[in-house]
């Protein structure tokens, strides 16, 4: 069967680009790994433009962000971006500022709804 893998772009504190490799895995997607990334480059990848729907999950070996190490991460309700997450009742989205409370940590992570 073949892989269908793909990056998409996060954002830990201010300037801190990653790129998250994701791979699908039935219907859902599974983060599998994260490298840091400079913004030209994920431009020229088109990393930024990448639109995914589905849930995500964590693999027991994704490495977390290369910066702050966390596992977790949110997408903001007002930009779709991704941004990590540290654990806290509240997020504030790394790219546009946006805040918001967080949901509970389930492990998924709803890249259409755009809710906290
Ligand atoms: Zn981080
Ligand atoms: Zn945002």
């Amino acid at each position: 069967m073949k892989k269908e893998a793909n990056v998409i772009l996060a954002k830990c504190a201010k300037d801190q680009l990653y790129g998250i490799r994701i791979e699908k895995r039935d219907h859902d997607w599974v983060r599998t790994w994260a490298f840091k990334l400079q913004e030209e480059m994920a431009e020229k990848e088109g990393f930024d433009k990448v639109q995914l729907t589905g849930s995500f999950y964590t693999d027991e070996e994704y490495p977390g962000c290369p910066y702050c190490g966390t596992k977790k991460c949110f997408v903001c309700g007002s930009c779709g971006k991704v941004s990590c997450y540290d654990g806290s009742d509240r997020v504030v989205c790394n790219w546009c500022g946006a805040g918001g409370k967080a949901s509970r940590d389930d492990g998924a992570l709803d890249v259409t709804g755009g809710g906290f």
